[in-house]
């Protein structure tokens, strides 16, 4: 692979520390060089980019996902949460197939790309489908192949993940994990079962916890404690594990968390579906709080902006407004790669090569006292002109690497097999 040497950029880092007139050195996908009047190796193959004016920055990550529910975007719209799942999404995805979750997943990467997500963790089954989509999109992905096991045996389940896992052990750009659906549908022995395996294999876990404060309520009634405890009991936080929302998160359960335990907030949807202001706005930073999407079936976009975007206005809406510093909330924009162990996430030789490169000199972003501020709350994908990905641009000038045209025509087909087909019977109850 060429090398690409990036002359004169400005760099936001990951803590939103920023420094001007510096180089980065791109090789084999990593960042091999970081200074001051840095240039290629005699006689080598590469490319040479002036960056002067733009800002370099490390990728976004999206923690949660469902990336093939792309296919279903729009079609449960003005629904409480109960109803969305229960009379809309599920008995639609009941009659879901491999192909639908496959061009879901692709459109659902061209959005993440164009919005400068170098790399993000899902939740779904059929993840081979996911893996090609990702691989084919030139995206990082951490794919959790869902278990329910509603007849309590995860086995069946358990088995094509644990063979996908094997399958991209070394891979550089996927990695298999289980998904424990969540502790209301999977019992403890099942949550047990997956924790155990994920430490046998050297995985982890990524399972929805404390979604709702019904499910707190429920779950208190059921085992006497809340779904994060019945979670830590079976072991949940001894593996790296992503938590999707915890928004209903409860001071006790603070110190259930392991170090590795990473918390996937998403705020459009809890808005969008009416799942309220939960104490996760009053505690996140005593978690590894990280930023998520549920996927565009509930968040209709998968912006990783706009999620810390509303993260920080609910936070300030009710005379808060200094308790959510612009460069905290960057560091929750950035803290994903922690949780994804791709090697990404800062600007340093040895760091994978997964940058943004923003244009700020725009109308919606000028003039520019803070570019953090500008970012934050003025920014839009239009002002990521190029997304780079294990050191090759996926977005270059606005434009993705690929040809979207195959993308949007399959998107359209597989929707309108999914409404020709209508709706089936689901095993889940959401509750
Ligand atoms: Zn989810």
């Amino acid at each position: 692979m060429p090398a690409t040497l990036l002359k004169n950029c400005n760099l936001i880092d990951e803590t939103g520390a920023i420094t001007s007139g510096e180089d980065l050195l791109i090789r084999e996908g990593a960042i091999a060089a970081r200074g001051k009047g840095l240039s290629l190796d005699p006689g080598e193959a590469g490319e040479t980019l002036d960056c002067g004016g733009l800002f370099v920055s490390p990728g976004f990550t999206i923690l949660h996902a469902h990336s093939p529910m792309h296919i279903l975007r729009g079609l449960a719209e003005d629904v409480n949460v109960n109803d969305w799942f229960n009379r809309e999404i599920w008995p639609y995805e009941s009659k879901i197939l491999e192909e639908d979750i496959y061009w879901g997943a692709r459109l659902c990467c061209a959005e993440m790309l164009d919005h400068g997500v170098t790399a993000f963790a899902d939740h779904y089954f059929h993840g081979e489908q996911i893996a090609r989509a990702a691989k084919e999109s030139g995206i990082r992905a951490d794919i959790a192949g869902t278990v329910f096991a509603f007849d309590g045996n995860p086995e069946p389940e358990m088995a094509p993940v644990a063979e996908l896992m094997d399958q991209y052990r070394d891979d550089p750009m996927v990695h298999i994990r289980f998904g424990p659906h969540s502790p209301y549908i999977c019992s403890p022995k099942v949550l047990e079962t997956l924790a155990a395996a994920a430490r046998e294999k050297g995985g982890g876990l990524h399972l929805h916890v404390s979604e709702t404060a019904a499910q707190v309520e429920e779950s208190r009634k059921k085992y006497g404690k809340t779904p994060f405890a019945v979670a830590a009991e079976a072991g949940c936080f001894t593996v790296p594990c992503i938590v999707a929302h915890g928004l209903w998160i409860e001071e006790e359960d603070l110190a259930l968390l392991g170090e590795d335990t990473y918390i996937a907030h998403c705020p459009k949807t809890y808005m969008k579906l009416g799942a309220g202001r939960g104490p996760i706005w009053d505690c996140w930073r005593k978690v590894n709080l990280c930023i998520g999407t549920d996927g565009a079936a509930s968040s209709n976009t998968v912006d990783p902006l706009e999620q810390a975007r509303l993260f920080a206005l609910v936070g300030k809406m009710e005379d808060r407004a200094e308790d959510f510093p612009i460069r905290e909330v960057w560091q929750v924009l950035t803290r994903g790669h922690r949780a994804l162990g791709f090697g990404s996430g800062k600007l340093v030789p040895g760091a994978a090569a997964d940058l943004l490169f923003w244009d700020l000199n725009t109308p919606n972003t000028a003039p520019l006292y803070d570019p953090l501020a500008a970012i934050l709350y003025s920014g839009e994908s239009r002002n990521i002109r190029h997304v780079m990905v294990a050191g090759e641009f996926r977005k270059r000038d606005g434009r993705l690497a690929f040809d979207l045209g195959p993308v949007l025509e399959n998107a359209a087909r597989h929707a309108r097999g999914i409404t020709t087909r209508g709706k089936g019977v689901s095993k889940l109850h959401f509750g």
